[in-house]
């Protein structure tokens, strides 16, 4: 039995029946890592021992007959920009180098809680920017299905890890579609939750108002148990919606009869690949199979979402990151000076990405430009909203692809910013609304996995789990792997 790929639900199953025990599966995923680790280079950091201690205790409680909550013993890899308490947190930044959070994100906690077993922390794109994970300031992961394509990004190293066996689960963030970019360059499940579902206490901040955390699993069912555990109310995030949160599971059922499901014109024009096209057609055929009726909508202010959001996101970037001056966190380049000693640390410790945003974001809000730019990509925001209040009056969905591409190669858009901005075209509009997506494998394009997106209501995941599950069901793709 090949542990290492089955998903946290059935893994779940073999630990209650005794047929696994939690220190065997992290064995399992601990000699998968030590395979095929140094060839994809999901992780920047693995916590051995600490998961075996975990997976121990898991044991011992299961052996005194506790009731274990659905993901006790489940090898979980954590994105860098979450704070786990003890362990090195550096966003993939050497400005972040050697700092160490004193406290856990409440999604830990509440992980915790489950006795969920950390596996490590994953690589990503410098403090989140980015498409690719090349952003890194360390080094870049490779894809699972193509060790010579990126894996996506930023939460690359957190897709790349499940695809790869190296984690049954991960936890990613999603500022303008930094999990389901990668999920669907890596064949495996993303979700963007509503804004405010899921507790930003503890995530470093990339973009306030449009970062989320949320899961990175094999299958629709994995996605919605870890989101299970990780969603509600916290009183530590002031964004947090003080609302019920259901259990997802119910919503798995393969049905799909009479879901209204719009494909915005906009996203299936020009500029996306004729193999990406072929899959979302495939996908349309299966839904209308199982009685899903799907028709032609419009959303037409999401062709500004680039512009919006590249101003919005560099905008709330460049304050966020004013805190990293070398003097409370990670690294500090001495000087005889303490401006000097800011401008050395800044330099040396931000990759060129990094400066590029704080640069676009401190112009946009600079006296003069503000009305201009950022006043302006704030009022472009409100009709983009708008556009998909106006979609959900007709439609229970909308549907698109997850990105114009599949995979590509390592070094393809990395001088040309533009070029790797557009990897996310699909996926912008769906952060500057607040409103949840699901990215879930849709088909093929030769060896390279491409997703679709399902966009929901605020707080429907429900029924995005609902219309992908379905399609999972009837795709049958959940069980492909890649050879490695
Ligand atoms: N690729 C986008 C960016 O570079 C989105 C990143 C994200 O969602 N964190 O900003």
């Amino acid at each position: 039995m090949d542990l290492c790929f089955l998903p946290a639900h059935e893994l779940g199953r073999l630990l209650r029946e005794k047929k696994v025990s939690a220190v065997e599966l992290a064995g399992a995923v601990y000699s998968r890592i030590d395979a095929v680790e140094s060839r994809v280079k999901a992780y920047l950091l693995t916590l051995k021992e600490e998961a075996l201690n975990q997976a121990r205790a898991v044991d011992a409680a299961l052996a005194s007959g506790e009731e274990l909550l659905p993901l006790a013993g489940i090898p979980l890899a954590v994105k860098d920009n979450i704070c786990l308490r003890g362990v090195e947190t550096t966003c993939a930044s050497k400005i972040l180098k050697g700092f160490i959070p004193p406290y856990d994100a409440t999604v830990i906690e509440r992980l915790k809680e489950q006795r969920v077993v950390f596996t490590g922390k994953t690589n990503m794109d410098e403090f989140a920017m980015g498409s690719s994970t090349e952003n890194s300031g360390f080094y870049p992961t490779a894809n699972p299905w193509d060790l010579e394509r990126v894996p996506g990004g930023s939460s690359g190293g957190s897709a790349a890890a499940v695809a790869a066996g190296e984690a049954v689960l991960a936890l990613g963030s999603d500022t303008g579609g930094s999990i389901r970019q990668p999920a669907s360059f890596c064949g495996v499940v993303g979700l963007k939750p509503t804004y405010g579902l899921v507790s930003r206490y503890g995530l470093v901040a990339f973009a306030s108002s449009l970062d989320q955390i949320g899961p990175i699993t094999r299958d629709v069912r994995d996605c919605a148990l870890l989101l299970n555990a990780i969603a509600g109310h916290d009183p530590r995030d002031s964004t947090s919606a003080p609302q019920e949160v259901p259990d997802y599971t119910e919503f798995l059922v393969p049905d799909v009869r009479g879901f209204r499901i719009g494909i915005p014109r906009e996203y299936v024009g020009e500029g996306i690949a004729p193999e990406v096209r072929a899959v979302l057609n495939r996908v349309v055929e299966l839904l209308e199979g199982m009685g899903a009726e799907v028709e032609e909508t419009s959303l037409p202010h999401v062709r500004y979402s680039l512009p919006a959001y590249y101003l919005i996101a560099p905008a709330e970037a460049s304050s966020n990151l004013a805190r990293y001056d070398g003097v409370r966190y990670g690294l500090r380049v001495p000087a005889e000076d303490v401006v000097t000693m800011y401008k050395r640390t800044r330099s040396q410790g931000f990759g060129a990405e990094v400066k590029r945003r704080i640069m676009l974001g401190t112009y946009a809000l600079s006296a003069g430009y503000y009305d201009a730019y950022y006043l302006k990509a704030l009022k472009v925001r409100t009709l983009i909203r708008r556009d998909f209040d106006e979609a959900f009056k007709r439609f229970d969905l909308i549907l698109s692809p997850t990105a114009p591409t599949p995979a590509f190669k390592i070094g393809e858009k990395v001088a040309d910013p533009l070029a790797m901005y557009l990897s996310d075209i699909f996926t912008l509009a769906v952060n500057l609304a607040g409103v949840p997506a699901i990215s879930v494998p849709g088909g093929f394009a030769g060896h390279l996995p491409v997703g679709v997106q399902f966009i929901g209501p605020p707080f429907a995941e429900g029924q995005l789990f609902r219309a992908a599950y379905a399609l999972e069901q009837e795709a049958g793709l959940a069980a492909k792997r890649p050879a490695l």
